[in-house]
């Protein structure tokens, strides 16, 4: 995959292969048929054409309308979008945000900035499985309340929320509900509709289509300001010339992914649960993070004891596996993720955890390396740990 050595690739929440017809179905929108769709000439409105194709099939992906999907540049974008732009329409009815204490960088950070800026904002504590309470949520809310803001799935730990219920609270008391589905979208079935939903991120590198391209669905009467101010495009709210081959290509993988979806449920649940038995079963003083049954068909994260999610990481590296953790000492922080902290992990806890996220192309075969590798390296790194108990006794043998 990405050199000569074969690459067992579990990390499929940071980001995900291009399928190889998204990436034919984007080619040509590079070169033959690059028109800018806002011009007027032939060429430019069949690159307005395809746009507006793809705008209509993510819209029945979704179960929306093609008028309330926004191209943006990914998921980070949506995120920042909904929460700023809905905070900001709405700053003279209300300044509260009601958010989860374990949600992506891309939504947490800019709830911090909008408390700088003077609003106030609610994190929302979650259970030891990574639920958020509905009657929790439902006793935060106050009259100055203006958005409710919670993933649809945890991209560390896979925990799946109760966003129906979420949204059928904020509609009740008339505030719009965002959920970053940057996870769940191709991953698990959703409909906006069905689920309440007002606002949803989506992004297309999740789910085998292009970086750098996403959508921010917004429901027909949602208060929001723009976030990108310039041209007319996206119907006046989110300006700049439109990622022609992206959209393609994000539609096209979002079709395949739905195509597929019930299909490729089960074999990575099958996988997923696979990992989680054997890992839990061979490796003593484990444990499992996030929610046993309302969890990601791809998700497996699990902590290991007396031992450092980085090192675990460096020893797979030597076998070809790619996976990642909770703590990263080489990105400068010492802080493990706040999301382990957030159901109850310890700081030594949360340092050694191991995620493992599937996608298509992973096969059985990969699963047994897996599972015949992750133990030897836990024992390995334990018995250079001062930590581990009974490591004083190996040492005297
Ligand atoms: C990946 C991810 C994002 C960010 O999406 P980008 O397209 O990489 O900006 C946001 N939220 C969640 C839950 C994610 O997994």
């Amino acid at each position: 995959m990405v050199s000569d050595q074969r690459v067992i690739y579990l990390d499929h929440a940071a980001t995900t292969p291009a399928r190889p017809e998204v990436v034919e179905a984007m080619l040509p929108y590079f070169h033959d048929r690059f028109g800018n769709p806002s011009s007027i000439y032939r060429i430019a409105r069949e690159s307005r054409k395809v746009v507006e194709s793809a705008r209509e099939s993510v819209a029945r992906a979704l179960g929306a309308e093609p008028g309330e999907i926004y191209f943006t540049s990914g998921g980070t974008e949506s995120d920042n979008w909904a929460i700023k732009g809905v905070a900001f329409a709405n700053r003279k009815r209300g300044d509260h945000i009601i958010t989860s204490a374990i949600e992506h960088h891309a939504v947490l950070y800019p709830t911090r900035y909008l408390a700088k800026q003077g609003f106030s904002v609610t994190f929302l504590p979650v259970d030891a499985t990574g639920l958020a309470d509905p009657g929790m949520l439902e006793d935060a809310i106050t009259e100055k309340t203006t958005l409710i803001s919670i993933m649809t799935a945890n991209n560390e730990i896979g925990t799946i929320e109760p966003v129906r219920e979420i949204g059928k609270i904020a509609r009740d008391h008339g505030i719009p509900f965002h959920t970053d589905a940057v996870q769940a979208v191709g991953h698990i079935p959703l409909s906006v509709k069905d689920d309440n939903i007002d606002l949803l991120s989506l992004s297309a590198h999740k789910f085998n289509g292009p970086k750098g391209v996403g959508v921010l669905y917004i429901r027909k009467g949602t208060r929001i300001d723009p976030f990108l101010h310039g041209g007319a495009q996206e119907r006046n709210r989110r300006a700049g010339t439109e990622n022609l081959a992206g959209i393609v290509g994000l539609a096209t993988a979002l079709d395949f992914a739905v195509q597929s979806l019930p299909r490729e449920m089960e074999r990575q649940k099958r996988f997923r649960d696979r990992l989680i038995a054997g890992l839990l079963s061979s490796v003593p003083h484990s444990r499992l993070n996030g929610h046993p049954e309302k969890r990601l068909p791809g998700n497996v994260n699990i902590s290991f004891e007396y031992v450092e999610g980085e090192s675990i990481l460096l020893s797979l590296d030597a076998y070809g596996i790619c996976a990642s953790t909770g703590s990263a000492c080489t990105s400068g922080s010492l802080e493990p993720s706040h999301v382990l902290l957030a159901i109850g992990l310890t700081h030594e806890v949360a340092h050694g955890s191991l995620r493992l996220t599937l996608g298509e192309e992973n096969t059985d075969e990969e699963i047994d390396t897996v599972l015949e590798t992750v133990p030897g390296i836990i024992g390995k790194l334990r018995a250079m740990s001062p930590l581990y108990p009974g490591k004083e006794k190996e040492c005297h043998v």
